[in-house]
C-alpha cells in the first residue's frame, strides 16, 4: 500500500505551551521561546509521520490537527 502524506497545522492561539508535540515527535514540532508550539515540518515524511500522528492525538489543548491526503489528493 501506499502511503498518503500527512499536513500538519497548529493553532498557536490554542497551544498552551505543555511540549507533549515536541517530546514526542521533535523533528516536526518546537516551541518558542514564549513555550508556544512552532512547526517545523508540515508535511512530515513517512519516519515522522506516526510520531505527528500521536503527538496530534496526544495534545492536551487540542491545538494540533492532521489531515491525511492520500496520493490521488495530492
Ligand atoms: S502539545 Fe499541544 S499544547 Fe503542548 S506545546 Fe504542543 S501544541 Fe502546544
Amino acid at each position: 500500500m501506499v502511503s498518503g502524506q500527512v499536513h500538519v497545522q497548529a493553532d498557536r492561539d490554542v497551544c498552551i505551551g505543555a511540549g507533549m508535540c515536541v517530546l514526542t515527535a521533535g523533528a516536526v514540532f518546537d516551541q518558542d521561546d514564549d513555550g508556544l508550539v512552532v512547526v517545523l515540518a508540515e508535511n512530515p515524511g513517512d519516519g515522522d509521520a506516526d510520531a505527528a500522528r500521536q503527538a496530534v492525538a496526544n495534545c492536551p489543548s487540542g491545538a494540533l490537527s492532521l489531515d491525511e491526503r492520500a496520493p490521488a489528493d495530492l
